[in-house]
C-alpha cells in the first residue's frame, strides 16, 4: 500500500515523502486503515518494522482532522529511555514538521530549564520519559487535560524498567480513555502488557506482524560455544577478519563493559561504551558519533539494545547471553532493520550458555552454532592495564603527577 493512498493531510503527505517512504511497512499497512478512523491498536512488530511512523502519522492525521485550540498539550508519547524519546522527537519533527506543531522531548539528565520552559510556552506533542514528565506535572508547568492522543512505546520495556507506578501516575492525568486515541506499540505484546492494554485503552484492536517469528529472517544468527577465557580473543579474531562496518556489542554488565572496553584500546580497536550510568550528555554524544558512522564499534549494555533504529549496524555480537530471552530479540533487531540483512553473533560461555534454552525456546528456533577454527583466536592480544589498587586516588593515572585539589590553586 502507498502512503498517497490513505487520504493524508497534504502536509503529512509531504513528510512523508520528505523522509523519503513511498510504501507503507507491513505494520502501517495493518495498523493505519485502523487508526486513521480511530481505533485503538496494540501493535507488536518485528523491530525495525516502521512502528513509530505507524503511531506518528495516525497521531498527526488525528490532530489535523481534529483542530482544537492550541495552548495545551495535545498527544503524549510515553518512551522508557531517553534514547528512544530523542529518536522519536527526531522522526516526529521529520514526519510532521510541514503540519506546523510544536513537539518536545522530555526526559531526564539534561536541559531541565529549557524543557520546563517549552513546555511552559505551549507545545502540541510531548514525547518523553515517565520521571521527567512526572517532575513537571508536580510543578504544573502543564496539564494533560487536553491529551487527544496517547502512545507507549516500547511498553514491555517500561513494565521491566520498573516504570509501571510513574506509568498509571500519568495515565490518570489524561481524560477518560474513551475520550483519546489510544496507542500501544511494543516489540513483544505479553500478558503483562496486554493487561495495561485493557485496562487503559478503548477496546484495542491486536495488531501482529511477523506471525510467531520474533526474529527477522534477513539476520544471519550464529552461534560460537566458548569459555569466559576465550571470549575476547574470539572477539579480536572476529572483527579482524570479518567485514564489519558497524559493530554493537553487548554485555549484561557496566563491569564487564568498561572491562571489554579497556581490553578493546589495548588492543588498539577505537570503541565508545554506553550505559546507563555514563551522563546523558556523553550518552548522546556518543550516540550520535554511531550514528554519523564516526564510531564504528559501540559497546552497550541493554540500554541501548531497544527501539533504537541505526542505519547500517552490519553486526550485533552478543558478548555476553543476555538473561532475559527478550533482550536476545530486540539486541539482534539492531541490525538488519527495514528490509536490510545482518549478523548477530552470540558468544556462549560456561555461564552464558544457562540462557541458551530457554532463548531458543522462546525464539522458536535452534541458533546455528558454528566450531570456530583455532586460527580465528587472536592469542597475542595486550591485556587490559592494571588498575593499581594501591594507586594513590590523588596522583594523575595519566601522568602520575599529584593532582591538585579544587580551589587549592593560586588565584
Ligand atoms: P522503527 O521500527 O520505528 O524503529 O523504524 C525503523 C526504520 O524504518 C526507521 O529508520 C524508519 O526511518 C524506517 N521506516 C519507517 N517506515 C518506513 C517506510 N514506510 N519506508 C521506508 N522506511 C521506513
Amino acid at each position: 500500500m502507498r502512503f498517497d493512498e490513505l487520504n493524508l493531510p497534504e502536509c503529512l503527505l509531504q513528510g512523508i515523502a520528505g523522509a523519503g517512504y513511498e510504501q507503507c511497512t507491513p505494520i502501517q499497512e495493518q495498523s493505519l486503515p485502523l487508526t486513521l478512523i480511530g481505533k485503538d491498536v496494540a501493535g507488536r512488530g518485528q523491530t525495525g518494522t516502521g512502528k513509530t511512523a505507524a503511531f506518528l502519522i495516525a497521531l498527526f492525521n488525528r490532530l489535523l482532522t481534529n483542530p482544537a485550540a492550541a495552548g495545551q498539550p495535545r498527544a503524549l508519547i510515553l518512551a522508557p529511555t531517553r534514547e528512544l524519546a530523542v529518536q522519536i522527537e527526531h522522526d516526529a519533527l521529520l514526519l510532521g514538521g510541514a503540519c506546523g506543531f510544536s513537539i518536545q522531548a522530555v526526559y531526564g539528565g539534561v536541559d531541565y530549564n529549557r524543557q520546563r520552559e517549552a513546555l511552559r510556552a505551549g507545545v502540541d506533542v510531548i514525547v518523553a520519559t515517565p520521571g521527567r514528565l512526572i517532575d513537571y506535572l508536580k510543578q504544573k508547568v502543564c496539564t494533560l487535560k487536553a491529551i487527544e492522543v496517547l502512545v507507549i512505546d516500547e511498553a514491555d520495556r517500561m513494565f521491566d524498567l520498573g516504570f509501571i507506578a510513574d506509568l498509571r501516575y500519568i495515565l490518570r492525568l489524561l481524560p477518560p480513555f474513551d475520550k483519546r486515541q489510544n496507542l500501544l506499540f511494543s516489540a513483544t505484546l505479553n500478558q503483562r502488557v496486554m493487561e495495561l492494554a485493557y485496562e487503559f485503552m478503548n477496546e484495542p484492536v491486536k495488531v501482529t506482524v511477523g506471525g510467531e517469528h520474533l526474529t527477522a529472517d534477513n539476520i544471519e544468527e550464529v552461534l560460537y560455544h566458548v569459555s569466559s577465557q576465550e571470549k575476547f580473543p574470539l572477539l579480536l579474531g572476529l572483527l579482524r577478519t570479518e567485514d564489519m562496518k558497524r559493530v554493537m556489542i553487548f554485555v549484561n554488565t557496566k563491569r564487564e563493559g568498561e572491562r571489554l572496553q579497556a581490553l578493546m584500546t589495548a588492543n588498539n580497536c577505537s570503541s565508545r561504551f554506553l550505559s546507563g550510568d555514563v551522563a546523558q550528555e556523553k550518552r548522546l554524544r556518543i550516540m550520535r558519533q554511531f550514528k554519523e558512522g564516526r564510531l564504528s564499534i559501540l559497546i552497550a549494555t541493554d540500554v541501548a539494545s531497544r527501539g533504537l533504529h541505526i542505519d547500517d549496524v552490519s553486526h550485533v555480537i552478543n558478548y555476553d547471553l543476555p538473561e532475559d530471552c527478550e533482550d536476545y530479540v530486540h539486541r539482534i533487531g539492531r541490525t538488519a532493520r527495514v528490509g536490510a540483512t545482518g549478523t548477530a553473533i552470540s558468544l556462549a560461555d560456561e555461564n552464558g550458555v544457562l540462557s541458551l534454552e530457554a532463548i531458543e525456546a522462546y525464539i522458536g528456533h535452534p541458533i546455528p552454532t558454528v566450531w570456530a577454527e583455532d586460527s580465528l583466536f587472536v592469542t597475542d592480544f595486550k591485556p587490559a592495564p592494571q588498575k593499581s589498587r594501591n594507586h594513590p586516588q590523588n596522583v594523575s593515572h595519566r601522568t602520575g603527577r599529584p593532582i591538585k585539589k579544587r580551589g587549592s590553586r593560586r588565584r
